[in-house]
């Protein structure tokens, strides 16, 4: 099953709905510059609610598996995903008004007609990676050819250096 790309927010949440699917991770075109490749599937549940002060939220569950690129070795890194969130839908004028105080317990997104979906599964996906992501100590990719203490030597090894 795949995703309906947009819900009408605010009646998803009044009326307590929930989407499930799954999403492929070729398709979140935002993710391909920080993954190693785009294998991989994620699995999702969308639950509209109201919170106990009556502003509509969803709660957006996500698991699966993405492969990042080590920064150390630069070789791949399985890396599974598991998150869940709420987001706070606001007006406008209520996310204007937010920015003051700033110290709510969940994000706040613009409650939107049609919301698109994968669009903010996927900003939730980038915001749960590690910014530097690296094998355990030790753990490391080395070639057959390069043994440890020639690190230097390797291409990517220097590549690596840079970027640390
Ligand atoms: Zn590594």
């Amino acid at each position: 099953m795949s995703a309906p790309p947009f819900i009408d927010s605010l009646d998803f949440a009044k009326n307590g709905q929930q989407i499930s699917g799954e999403m492929l991770i070729a398709d979140l075109l935002r993710l391909s510059d920080v993954l190693e490749n785009s294998q991989g599937v994620l699995r999702f549940t969308v639950q509209g609610s109201l919170n106990k002060y009556g502003v509509p939220m969803l709660v957006l569950s996500l698991s699966g598996s993405c492969t990042l690129r080590c920064q150390r070795c630069l070789g791949s890194l399985d890396y599974p995903v598991t998150l869940e969130t709420t987001v706070l839908l606001r007006s406008q004028a209520e996310l204007d008004a937010l920015e003051e105080s700033d110290e709510e317990e969940y994000d706040s997104i613009l409650a939107q007609v049609k919301l698109d979906i994968q669009d903010l599964l996927e900003e939730e996906v980038l915001l749960s990676l590690p910014i530097a992501p690296k094998h355990e100590v030790g753990a490391c990719q080395t070639t057959n050819r390069d043994d440890a203490g020639k690190d230097a030597k390797h291409p990517f090894a220097a590549l690596a250096k840079l970027k640390t």
